[in-house]
């Protein structure tokens, strides 16, 4: 790599940070340094306190290793970190240094304390001699204080063999302040000859498959830039594990695992997923199991109530095509679990905000087919477990309860009833699902909503890739749902394709 001034390293680093640079890794040049670039998989940040955040990196010089140590020696290797208010980095608000551990695969993970809060900075890392690409991030309003309006985004179900990741890129050109990521953040499949581009091996299984797996995904540019603009809140679905799995049940047995080997295998899902995303240390994975569901205040602007709607599902899960659920099963199971529904009811109680955002992965309006049947992988499949939240956010007095969603590859637009069955029953909250980065490959581009006719309360739908934008202020939500119109050619543009508004004081979708 040529050499250039430490000046221009920044000025790379920023390109990447709004988003213009081709590409992250590629742009960023070395100096000092005896040994390979180390910051291929970008910077990020997340879980923003009114007086902090979390900075991630994780160093790889070879991110394809096959035992997943993407490069790196067996050792633990200091990491340097700045935080500014510039993108200069001419004055230092904190810094520090870290160290990288091999056995975290040289991932860190920075608690940053002591900044302002609803204030925007920009973070480095250096390591080895090399300076990473230059992140932007932000802290929340104080608890209390109604900050700043926030242009928030989301997404979900980023398949790399089924597309490009253009609407990460486009999502980071709107220049979002905060990115929610609602799960199928890696996809766990084998890869598969005459894809748009493929996975890199088999079937994920061992950590060192997870940890490649992650690697691979966190090299695409476009992700990088999306991860490099905001701080991200993060909670997985199925596919960081494995495809459809329910509590601690898999779908079927493929590929053939014991138990002992389903046990290890959700162990090293957890552990790399705690490895690759800037979630805080209180997020750590344990065992078999990782402590997600986590609420994060924004001042008194909103709430965000982020749900593992995975992990402690009913154990006797059933589904559709594998075990149907009988009515017992929809009268008792929970889908969030005992604990968890109990935890967001108390939250919800508390008011802490004007906005109640619930941040969860499957779709939570009720949705019948033409027949009257519902998906089992979804809250019809625990439709009393809904109907406990539901009623109590009501119970509770919650104002402005809005559910975002992922999961269904298809953008939706909800109104939330008190009574699915009955037309004239009030609305009650909001649901935006928000459609894959890549997953399913292009789309039909339908916007037909299907089965309307037994759902009048689906108000929005179509099949394109994108995500979705929003304007959240103390009065109204504005959502936009964006789309791009191809994902197996690189670099479309995106577009609204609908937007709503949700009023405070008034669930539901108005157009605008
Ligand atoms: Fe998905
Ligand atoms: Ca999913």
């Amino acid at each position: 790599m040529r050499k250039v001034s430490r000046r221009t390293f920044v000025l790379g680093g920023l390109a990447v940070a709004g988003a213009t640079a081709a590409t992250a890794a590629a742009a960023a040049p070395s100096v000092l340094a005896t040994t390979p670039y180390p910051f291929k998989l970008g910077v990020a940040s997340g879980e923003p306190l009114p007086d902090g955040v979390v900075l991630w990196t994780r160093l790889a010089p070879s991110p394809l290793n096959a035992d997943g140590q993407g490069g790196m020696p067996n050792a633990n290797i200091t990491v340097d970190w700045q935080v500014s208010t510039n993108d200069r980095f001419t004055s230092l608000a904190a810094s520090g240094s870290v160290t990288a551990l091999y056995a975290d695969a040289h991932s860190v993970h920075v608690e940053v304390s002591g900044l302002n809060p609803d204030f925007d900075y920009f973070y480095r890392f250096r390591a080895q001699g090399h300076i990473s690409p230059v992140g932007r991030t932000r802290t929340a309003p104080a608890f209390g204080a109604a900050g700043r309006d926030l242009l928030m985004a989301f997404a979900s179900c980023a398949h790399w063999e089924a597309g490009y990741f253009t609407a990460y890129r486009r999502l980071a050109e709107d220049r979002p302040e905060l990115v929610l990521h609602l799960g199928d953040y890696i996809y766990e499949d084998a890869a598969t000859a005459g894809s748009v581009r493929e996975n890199v091996g088999a079937e994920i299984v061992s950590l060192a498959d997870y940890r490649r797996r992650y690697a691979q995904y966190k090299m695409d540019p476009d992700l990088q830039a999306a991860h490099a603009i905001a701080p991200w809140l993060c909670v997985p679905d199925d596919h960081e594990v494995e495809n459809n799995y329910a509590g601690t049940v898999r779908e079927n047995n493929t590929p053939a695992l014991t138990a002992a080997q389903w046990t290890a295998r959700r162990s090293a899902a957890y552990r790399a997923l705690w490895e690759n995303l800037p979630l805080r240390n209180a997020q750590k994975y344990s065992g078999n199991s990782i402590p997600l569901f986590r609420r994060i205040r924004w001042g008194s602007l909103a709430t965000f109530h982020m749900l593992d709607a995975r992990q402690y599902r009913h154990d006797q899960a059933c589904g559709d095509g594998w075990k149907v659920c009988s009515d017992a099963d929809l009268a008792t199971r929970s889908l969030p679990g005992n604990a968890q529904e109990t935890w967001l009811l108390d939250g919800l109680g508390q008011r802490l905000g004007t906005w109640d955002i619930l941040g969860q992965q499957v779709f939570f309006a009720r949705r019948f087919d033409a027949a009257g049947a519902a998906s089992m992988d979804s809250w019809d499949g625990y439709r009393a477990s809904r109907a406990r939240i539901q009623n109590g956010w009501v119970a509770r007095g919650v104002r402005n309860p809005v559910v975002l969603t992922g999961d269904v590859h298809r953008s939706w637009g909800n109104n939330l009833k008190a009574d699915y069955a009955n037309a004239n029953s009030a609305v009650i909250g909001t649901e935006l699902v928000t459609t894959s980065i890549s997953s399913g490959g292009n789309g039909s581009g339908s916007t037909t909503i299907p089965d309307v006719a037994n759902n009048p309360h689906l108000k929005f739908y179509s099949d394109h890739r994108g995500y979705v934008r929003t304007l959240i202020t103390p009065t109204q939500i504005q959502a936009d749902f964006r789309a791009v119109a191809t994902v197996t050619e690189h670099g479309a543009a995106a577009s609204t394709l609908r937007s709503f508004v949700i009023q405070e004081g008034l669930p539901g979708l108005q157009n605008l």
